[in-house]
């Protein structure tokens, strides 16, 4: 007989192991099914492991690399008495409880289970992109921005991320490229009027990302004309990339309610799902705020919210 859990979590970004730690200190042994390290949508740690360093992340003066602050978290969970599993989910079915969740052929059943699969950047596909990560190539202007402090660096994109993420980073930079395919832009009339009036932003239209430049450290991009076929190379410190996000529910299709957009429904101020037991946090359910500090808070709710679901039942 597969042994029924009380809690089972699936992924291990900061959500995700924010539960682990919360529900591990409920004494509710939470099981955390953390992903595989050869997958990009499976990370386990998240997104974090892909970035260098974190400096918005509280209780850290100094900063912090991304990987190190997620070993942290682990530990912390581990230390509670969390067990961490390093898998990746195949299937699950919360037709019924206990739910169950798969990895392969390997049945685990629990009361309730915690979706924290999070979500991740689109990339261009280029060669150098996983390597540059974190070396002047970034998927986030929020985290980023402040270190290109008077440097020229580009945006990759034409729709609202893209926008936004060029206005915000004019804060701090000399001049923001907008590179962007088509000669028409894809976010919304209001956006785009704010960006093309800002004198540090300058479209470059028509225009595709060919290649990265750099070896330690991103230099510059190459770029085609979408038109013509004409290459440039444009000398750069930074290069954002802010093309979409994709949230990791392609396990969840059929089994939750997800918007248009592909992120997970939950319940307002609060991590429910429409059914009972199965809570979602984390960027997953997140396609606004999407930062560490809001997945780690959204994951403790989410801990909370599955242990008065459990008391309830108890009762
Ligand atoms: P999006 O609207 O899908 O726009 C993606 C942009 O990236 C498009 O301009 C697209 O070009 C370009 N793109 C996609 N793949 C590319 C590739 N391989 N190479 C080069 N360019 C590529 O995504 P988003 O901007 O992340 O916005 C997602 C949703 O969130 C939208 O509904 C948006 O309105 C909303 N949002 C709202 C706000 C706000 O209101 N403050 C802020 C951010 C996002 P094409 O145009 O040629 O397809």
């Amino acid at each position: 007989m597969t042994q029924t859990r009380e809690v089972i979590i699936i992924g291990s970004g900061p959500a995700g192991l924010t539960a682990a730690i919360y529900s591990a200190r409920a004494n509710l042994e939470p099981l955390v099914i953390e992903g595989e390290p050869s997958s990009t949508s499976d990370q386990p740690g998240g997104q974090l492991m892909l970035t260098t360093d974190v400096e918005n992340y509280p209780g850290f003066p100094d900063g912090i690399m991304g990987p190190e602050l997620m070993m942290n978290f682990r530990a912390q969970a581990s230390r509670f008495g969390a067990e961490i599993t390093t898998a990746k989910v195949t299937k699950v079915d919360f037709s019924s409880a206990p739910f169950g969740v798969w990895v392969g052929d390997e049945e685990y059943r629990a009361r309730t289970v915690i979706v924290s699969t999070g979500a991740q950047s689109l990339m261009l596909g280029l060669p150098n992109e996983d390597r540059l990560i974190g070396h002047g190539l970034s998927t986030c202007a929020t985290c980023d921005g402040f270190f290109f402090r008077d440097l020229e660096i580009a945006v990759v994109g034409g729709g609202d991320s893209a926008l936004e993420e060029a206005m915000f980073l004019t804060r701090f930079a000399s001049k923001v490229h907008l590179i962007h395919r088509r000669d028409e832009l894809r976010g919304s009339k209001i956006m785009q009027d704010r960006a093309l009036a800002n004198p540090k932003i300058a479209p470059m239209w028509n225009s595709q990302v060919s290649e990265i430049l750099g070896d330690q450290k991103l230099t510059g991009v190459v770029v085609t004309d979408t038109v013509t076929g004409e290459t440039r190379e444009v000398p750069l410190s930074g290069l954002f990339i802010a093309i979409g996000h994709r949230p990791n529910t392609d396990l969840f299709v059929g089994h939750l309610e997800l918007k248009d957009n592909g992120y997970l429904v939950t319940l307002p101020d609060s991590s429910r799902t429409a059914i009972e037991g199965v809570f979602a946090c984390g960027d997953v359910q997140d396609d606004y705020y999407r930062q560490a500090i809001t997945a780690a808070g959204s994951g403790c709710m989410a801990a909370i919210d599955a242990e008065r679901w459990l008391e309830a039942q108890d009762h």
